[in-house]
């Protein structure tokens, strides 16, 4: 089953963008190096983007846009911010990885440390997916168990074994799953309604005995944002404790973007492990993972666990982590984005009030969605209707026309940055009330 798209119409507008898609059709499947950038969810051609500076993108035909993706989270000080740039310069200047240790690792693993008190000891990898995997790897090794539990409409990064009912890239394309994973490899996979207590109980009381862990994303935001009840995420600690299962937080979003101690602090709830990314690498391809050191220890070399990575840790990436965390503590940025989006909440309050069909905001610190959904946001993965969707499209290139950048998805959530400041969330609060004026 494949997904065909007509050849890319010529976009007048956008003659450089749309000539690149076409080449990158030719050579990259999709013309797009992950699926969500192509637009399908809202029609036309995507942007190509030459440059980024604080809170804008520029196109490869020159225009200016506001942007509320944000590389899908990582950029939290905004589009190259210079003291960022520096960092990575001068890093990058004396040698990009040696494979061997090197001190900015040591620094980064101390700050995850220190900020995140599950956390005894961390390893760095080069994506969010690497992160999850190698979690659950040393989950299954430590617990000596086979099965993992998730939940549907949360997104672990596309290994095998957790593409099953997996957020917004595989809800746009209303596919439960993925070819090319057999299904020997989901055989220890379960997947879990959010928001059900009940539904939770009924497994560990089934399967309790076999399950190595329970993920989650503690703040699910890769199906819209679906902020969940605390007790629910309390009930979730009690049972995987009950069972002897580890909890491992999926913080890939989270973490040190909600503040320092991600999620875990913000709902007060420790897990077992937790895994990193986006903020964490400040834009360069990091992940991590980590908690208490009896579990970590199972890690090679001190363990019997594999793992590893030809460019884990490497200083370039490290480096710029270590700025931008630097950079958000000196700068109080925590405190400034969660100001930054209660600005953004009364801003939109009488704009989405006026518009004539539902649009609410979901917002939780400096993250925030707009859902179409019409009977309100849900708690969990609810599928938008045709009409919905169509709204959302229509919104998207509506925005996009008054030079906003919006994710491609309306199960995308948006991201604020530290360069979105009350000019920008204006602008922005403008535009919608605007575009919303303009579609049905
Ligand atoms: C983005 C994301 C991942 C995957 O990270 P990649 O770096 O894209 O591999 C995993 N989990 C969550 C919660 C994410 O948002």
């Amino acid at each position: 089953m494949t997904n065909p798209q007509p050849p890319p119409a010529s976009d007048s507008r956008r003659p450089r963008s749309a000539e690149l898609y076409e080449r990158a059709c030719r050579v990259i499947p999709g013309g797009v190096s992950s699926p969500v950038r192509a637009f399908r969810a809202v029609g036309g051609t995507p942007l190509f983007i030459a440059r980024g500076a604080g809170a804008q993108v520029f196109d490869a035909d020159g225009r200016a846009y506001l942007d509320f993706v944000g590389s899908w989270g990582p950029l939290i000080a905004g589009h190259a911010h210079p003291a960022v740039v520096g960092a990575v310069t001068e890093a990058l200047a004396r040698g990009s990885s040696f494979g061997a240790p090197c001190a900015p690792e040591v620094e980064l693993a101390e700050r995850i440390v220190a900020a995140y008190p599950a956390v005894e000891q961390v390893r760095f990898v080069s994506s969010g997916t690497e992160a999850v995997m190698s979690a659950i790897r040393v989950a299954r090794a430590f617990t000596g168990r086979d099965l993992i539990v998730k939940f549907a409409g949360c997104y672990h990064g596309h290994a095998d074994h957790l593409l099953v009912a997996a957020g917004s890239g595989l809800a746009t394309f209303g596919r439960p799953s993925s070819a090319g994973v057999p299904e020997a490899f989901t055989a220890c996979t379960r997947v879990l309604p959010l928001d059900d207590e009940a539904a939770a109980e009924r497994l560990f009381a089934a399967d309790g005995a076999r399950i190595a862990a329970l993920i989650i994303e503690p703040l699910p935001a890769n199906h819209g944002l679906l902020p969940q009840r605390r007790e629910f995420l309390e009930a979730l600690r009690r049972l995987t404790r009950q069972h002897g299962a580890l909890l491992i937080f999926d913080e890939v979003i989270s973490g040190f973007r909600l503040g320092p101690g991600g999620a875990a602090q913000w709902l007060e709830i420790a897990p077992d492990l937790a895994t990193f990314g986006k903020v964490i690498g400040g834009g360069m391809p990091v992940g991590a993972f980590g908690g208490a050191r009896a579990i970590m220890a199972r890690l090679a070399p001190d363990g019997d666990t594999y793992q590893a990575g030809t460019l884990s840790g490497n200083p370039v990436a490290m480096t710029a982590g270590l700025a931008t965390l630097d950079l958000m503590a000196r700068e109080s940025g925590w405190e400034q984005l969660e100001a930054r989006g209660a600005e953004l909440e009364r801003l939109l309050k009488p704009v989405l009030a006026n518009c004539p069909f539902p649009v609410q905001l979901v917002r939780v610190a400096s993250l925030f969605w707009l859902s179409f959904h019409g009977a309100g946001p849900p708690r969990t993965a609810a599928a938008l209707s045709a009409r919905e969707s169509a709204r959302f499209a229509a919104l998207f290139h509506a925005m996009l026309d008054r030079g906003i950048y919006l994710p491609p998805s309306g199960y995308e959530a948006c991201f604020l940055s530290l360069a979105h400041g009350s000019a920008e969330l204006t602008r922005f609060a403008n535009a919608l009330r605007d575009a919303l004026g303009a579609i049905e």
